[in-house]
């Protein structure tokens, strides 16, 4: 294998599929091509680190509670897959069930908690309805005197993000795959209507086969080849507490779902976060001092112990967002380009089936293991939009 003076591998000139972007969608595909018994797969990362976007910066919940069949079914494949990920691939990516358990405090939440129960108990998954009262009753720390409803899953949790991605990325590399850092996308050459190559900063590789896996930059990746892809940034950003002794080991990962407020355990303290409904477009990644003290006062209104806790960090990230909420699988009108991206708050947790699932259509064409073929580039144009609620 050849190295560059840096000891970075150096950018093969071909390959037979080039995957740009190296978070979890990235090096999930990376594996599965790999594994697949495809040979020259080169992984491009912008970054000096793979998961250091979207996927570095998450809260790492994973969870089956969503309010449409096709997120359910997401969850029912990819969250086995990180159950057994110490046993498949070889890297502990710390699966903690703690539970989500959402809060609704007004009736339409109220009404939707209580029809996305129903699906989701149809399709198998455990998903309990809860009163009001159970729900302050499960939670004594909190002030919740509103809660009219709330909806607990006990399989539902926590992951370690960066375990996953160092995971797949080691065992993709053991298989063959060449993944590198410090490579920039910078172009995309097609010619006719098929893609050719990929320019990047160091370099050119000529390919007939790429998988724009770059999460909220994806947009930006699809521009270079003439593919519009309706993906944008939105900051979201979180802080955690130092040691909070009070907090229960089994405390939940709780949602307080009209204001997008979450609490879960990190470490010996919480991590905490908010969706700010307010926020613009855009990649700026550095933290909204302003929003952090909206989050921090609603925090304490909840949790009133947290008027004593101390900031431990800090940090912003980038959802990729579609309009629908749903993620983008499949092809384009470019041959060869291929995007999974879009996953809209959620995506870490379909990471593994996502990546699971490109391969197929690469291989195949199609999706076997579950039919995501309405989640395709087209339905924006076609007006095929499927509306998810649970969003945080
Ligand atoms: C604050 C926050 C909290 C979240 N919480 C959760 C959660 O609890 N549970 C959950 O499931 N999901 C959560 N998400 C969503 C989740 O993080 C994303 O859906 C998922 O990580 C997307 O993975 P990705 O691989 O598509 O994107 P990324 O992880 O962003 O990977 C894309 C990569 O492409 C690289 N790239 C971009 N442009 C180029 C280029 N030109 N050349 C080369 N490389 C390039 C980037 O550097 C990046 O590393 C959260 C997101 C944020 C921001």
């Amino acid at each position: 294998m050849l190295h560059s003076k840096r000891g970075q591998m150096e950018l093969p000139t071909t390959a037979d599929i080039v995957v740009i972007g190296g978070g979890v969608m990235g090096a999930s595909a990376a594996y599965h091509l790999a594994k697949c018994g495809i040979k020259n797969i080169v992984l491009l990362e912008k970054e000096e680190f793979f998961g250091t976007g979207a996927t570095g910066r998450c809260a790492g919940g994973v969870r089956y509670q969503f309010s449409t069949e096709i997120n359910v079914k997401l969850s029912l494949e990819s969250l086995p897959m990180l159950e057994c990920f110490k046993e498949d691939i070889g890297q502990d990516v710390n699966y903690r069930q703690c539970g989500y358990l959402l809060v609704a405090t007004n009736e339409r939440d109220a009404n939707a908690f209580k029809r996305n129960v129903e699906l989701q108990n149809s399709l198998g998954v455990q998903t309990e309805l809860l009163s009001g009262d159970e729900v302050r009753a499960r939670l004594p720390l909190m002030k919740f005197d509103d809660a009219i409803a709330g909806t607990f899953n006990k399989k539902d949790g926590i992951v370690d993000p960066n375990s996953v991605v160092a995971g797949y990325i080691s065992v993709a590399q053991k298989m063959g795959v060449r993944a590198l850092t410090h490579a920039d996308v910078t172009g995309i050459r097609v010619s006719g209507d098929q893609v050719e190559a990929v320019e990047t900063t160091q370099g050119v590789v000529q390919t007939r086969m790429i998988l724009n896996a770059a999460g909220p930059w994806a947009g930006q990746i699809g521009q270079m080849a003439g593919v519009q892809i309706p993906v944008i940034p939105i900051r979201r950003q979180m802080f955690t507490t130092d040691a909070l002794n009070e907090i229960p080991e089994d405390f939940p990962f709780v949602i307080d779902f009209g204001q997008s407020l979450y609490f879960h355990h990190e470490g010996e303290g919480l991590l905490i976060g908010m969706s700010n409904q307010n926020e613009k477009p855009g990649f700026d990644q550095s933290v909204d001092e302003e929003f952090e003290f909206v989050n921090l006062e609603a925090a304490i209104e909840r949790m009133p112990l947290l008027e004593r806790a101390s900031r431990a960090s800090h940090w912003a990230g980038l959802y990729e967002v579609t309009p629908d909420a749903h993620p983008i699988f499949g092809g384009s009108n470019i041959k060869g380009f291929t995007i999974c991206t879009g996953f809209s708050g959620h995506g870490f947790m379909h990471g593994p089936i996502a990546g699971k699932l490109m391969t197929e259509y690469i291989l195949d064409g199609k999706f076997s293991t579950m039919d995501v073929s309405m989640l395709d580039l087209a339905r924006f144009d076609e007006g095929r939009l499927i509306k998810e609620y649970n969003v945080v």
